[in-house]
C-alpha cells in the first residue's frame, strides 16, 4: 500500500476469524480479484486487547447432522472440503473421531435419525449398544443415543484460521493485522468504500465484507451504511472447563468421540465434551462445556472485554462441569482443571446472516454457536455473493438475510 497511487481492492474483508478468513480464501481464488483481509491476530495476552474473536482454542465439535436445514447444509459442504483444505495449506486442523449424541427426548432422536437417513449420513443407533463401543461413557438409562461415525469429530479453530489464511495469501490476498473503526462511502469515483482502521489508515475497496463476529453489535461499523441500526445479535457467554490429563489417560480415551447431550445433570440442561486434544503447551486436555444454563447475555463492549480478560468463565459453572465430567466419564483421572470464557453471537431466527446490505457491502455474521464447523461454506457463499452476485446453495437466500435492530448505544 506504500507509494503515491493507492491500491483499490476488489474486496476488503473485515474480521480475520473463522468466517472472514474463509471468505478471503474463497474470494482470492476468484480470477482477477484482489483481496485484503483486515483483523487482529490472536492476542499474546488478553489484557492488551479490547476486542476478541471466538477462535482462540484447539477444540470445536464438527458434525454434519443438524435439525436445522441451513446448518446441516453449511456443515456438509464445509466438512466435505476439510481434507482438501488441509492438503492445499499443509495445515492439519481436523480429527475424524466421530460424534455421539445423547438425548432423553424420543422425538428429537427420531427427527435427527431421519435427517441422517434422508441425507445419507452415517448415523447409527447406539441406544442399546453404546457400552460395547464406548465403555468409558455413562448415560442415563432412559436416553436415546446415536453415533455419527464418519465425517464428524473435532477441529482446531486456530489451525483452521491459519489454513484459510495460508491459502488466501498464496492466492494473492494481503492480510493486515489491524482493527477497523468504521466503513464509509467514498466520495471519489476511483473506489466505492473506505475502510478506516483504528491506526487511521484508509483502505480503499470496491466491495466490503464484514465478518467480525459479535463485535458487529458493539462497534459502529455500520454507522454510514445503516444509520441508526445495528445487526440483531445477542451475545452470550460460554464457560469452558479444561481438564488436564496424563498421557496414559489420553491413551485410554483415544477412541473417545465428541459428545453432545441434553440429558439433564443437576440444573444443567446438558452440555458437550471433547476427547483428549493436545494443546500448544504439549499437554492433553479434555474440554467440557454447557448448553443454555449458565449462558449470560452481555450487551456492552466493556462487559465483553472484562469477560474475555477475566479468562476464567463462571467459577460456579466450572465446578459444576467438573462434576458433570465425572458423571459422563466416571473413571476419569485428571491432574488439573481450569476455566475460560468465550462468547457466541445469536440471531433471533437462529440463521446466520449472509447478505448484501448496500451496493458492494456484504455481511457474514451470526454463528449461533455452530459456525466453526460451517465457516468454510459461510465464507464461500458470502465471498461469491459480494464479489459475483452469485448464490448457489440449497439454503434459500431469503433465509439468511440480516435482521436489524435499533441502534442502542453506538
Ligand atoms: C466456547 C465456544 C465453543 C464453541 N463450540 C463450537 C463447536 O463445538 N462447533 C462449532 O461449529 N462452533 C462452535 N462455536 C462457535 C464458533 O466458534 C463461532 O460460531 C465462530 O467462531 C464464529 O465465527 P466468526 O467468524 O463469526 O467470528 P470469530 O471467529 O470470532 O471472528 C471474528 C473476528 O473478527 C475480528 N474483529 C472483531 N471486530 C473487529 C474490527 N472492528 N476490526 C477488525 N477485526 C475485528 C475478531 O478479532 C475476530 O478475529 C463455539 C464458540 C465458543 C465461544
Amino acid at each position: 500500500m506504500a507509494g503515491s497511487v493507492q491500491m483499490t481492492f476488489d474486496l476488503v474483508v473485515v474480521g480475520s476469524g473463522l468466517m472472514g478468513s474463509a471468505a478471503a480464501r474463497h474470494a482470492a481464488s476468484i480470477p482477477n480479484t484482489s483481496v485484503c483481509l483486515i483483523g487482529p491476530a490472536e492476542p499474546q495476552t488478553r489484557a492488551s486487547r479490547q476486542i476478541f474473536g471466538c477462535w482462540y482454542d484447539e477444540g470445536r465439535v464438527y458434525r454434519r447432522i443438524a435439525a436445522e436445514h441451513t446448518w446441516s447444509v453449511l456443515a456438509q459442504q464445509s466438512v466435505a472440503r476439510y481434507t482438501h483444505l488441509e492438503h492445499l495449506s499443509g495445515v492439519r486442523f481436523h480429527e475424524e473421531v466421530g460424534y455421539v449424541h445423547a438425548t432423553p427426548d424420543a422425538a428429537e432422536y427420531q427427527e435427527l435419525m431421519k435427517c441422517g437417513r434422508d441425507q445419507g449420513l452415517n448415523t447409527l443407533d447406539l441406544t442399546r449398544s453404546w457400552r460395547k463401543h464406548f465403555p468409558f461413557f455413562n448415560f442415563p438409562q432412559e436416553s436415546y443415543i446415536f453415533w455419527e461415525k464418519s465425517n464428524a469429530g473435532h477441529l482446531s479453530p486456530r489451525n483452521l484460521v491459519r489454513a484459510q489464511q495460508v491459502v488466501a495469501r498464496r492466492c494473492g490476498a494481503q492480510v493486515m493485522p489491524q482493527v477497523v473503526s468504521t466503513v464509509r462511502p467514498a466520495h471519489e469515483p476511483s473506489h466505492r468504500w473506505e475502510v478506516v482502521t483504528e491506526g487511521g489508515e484508509v483502505v480503499r475497496a470496491w466491495r466490503v465484507l464484514v465478518a467480525v463476529g459479535g463485535s458487529a453489535s458493539l462497534r459502529p461499523l455500520f454507522r454510514h451504511v445503516a444509520p441508526g441500526l445495528q445487526p440483531h445479535l445477542q451475545l452470550r457467554t460460554q464457560t469452558v472447563a479444561y481438564f488436564r490429563i496424563s498421557d496414559q489417560e489420553a491413551h485410554r480415551l483415544r477412541y473417545m468421540p465428541t459428545l453432545f447431550t441434553n440429558c439433564r445433570f443437576e440444573d444443567l440442561d446438558g452440555g458437550y465434551a471433547l476427547p483428549p486434544i493436545k494443546y500448544p503447551d504439549g499437554r492433553w486436555y479434555l474440554k467440557v462445556s454447557h448448553n443454555r444454563r449458565h449462558e449470560e447475555v452481555l450487551v456492552t463492549e466493556d462487559q465483553v472485554t472484562k469477560w474475555y480478560r477475566r479468562a476464567t468463565g463462571i467459577p460456579e459453572c466450572v465446578a459444576k462441569l467438573t462434576r458433570f465430567l465425572h458423571h459422563l466419564l466416571p473413571d476419569v483421572q485428571f491432574e488439573e482443571v481450569s476455566g475460560d470464557g468465550c462468547l457466541t453471537s445469536h440471531t433471533p431466527n437462529q440463521e446466520p446472516y449472509i447478505d448484501i446490505i448496500a451496493q458492494g457491502f456484504g455481511v457474514a455474521l451470526g454463528g449461533n454457536r455452530w459456525a466453526a464447523k460451517s465457516s468454510d461454506e459461510i465464507g464461500r457463499l458470502a465471498a461469491r455473493l459480494v464479489v459475483l452476485g452469485e448464490w448457489e446453495s440449497e439454503v434459500p437466500r431469503e433465509r439468511v438475510k440480516i435482521i436489524w435492530t435499533t441502534q442502542s448505544k453506538l
